[in-house]
């Protein structure tokens, strides 16, 4: 059993309300080989949601050194702590040891992220829930 990216499997759950469906993600699903979360709806976010990037990486955010900032300036840092950590329960309670996320999401990212500027600019550094995941041992890969 693994966990993915809800948005992987085609739910509509990204900030612009759409999906980034991977055939092979959805039939893994569909046998009953992988659990679907998104951290930014775990988190409490709306969908549609202003999109956000980190002034930091994942790690830093977790440690309290750097926040989640929406492009309009609002802080949702506590939105995202809070995803990543429910999201590595659901991992925890099926005893998941691997995670296939979102690339460059500030939450699933993993390895580039988009930098804090808002202008599609990548920086190395994970998202919020794929840091927290490598933290507890899941090995995370993404698509
Ligand atoms: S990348 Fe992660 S947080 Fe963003 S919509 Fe997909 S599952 Fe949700």
């Amino acid at each position: 059993m693994i966990v993915v990216s809800k948005c992987l499997t085609g739910e509509c759950c990204r900030y612009d309300g759409k999906s980034k469906p991977d055939p092979e993600i959805l039939a893994l699903v569909e046998r009953g080989g992988a659990i679907p979360v998104c951290p930014e709806q775990l988190g409490g976010l709306p969908t549609p949601r202003t999109p956000a990037e980190l002034q930091g990486d994942g790690s830093a955010v977790l440690e309290g050194r750097a926040r989640v900032i929406t492009a309009d300036g609002r802080d949702v840092t506590k939105e995202y702590v809070c995803g990543a950590y429910k999201a590595l329960r659901i991992a925890n309670e099926a005893g998941v040891k691997k995670a296939i996320l979102k690339s460059k999401s500030p939450s699933c990212g993993s390895g580039e992220i988009y930098d804090g500027s808002f202008s599609r600019r990548l920086t190395a550094g994970d998202g919020v829930t794929a840091a927290l995941f490598k933290r507890a041992g899941i090995e995370v890969e993404t698509r």
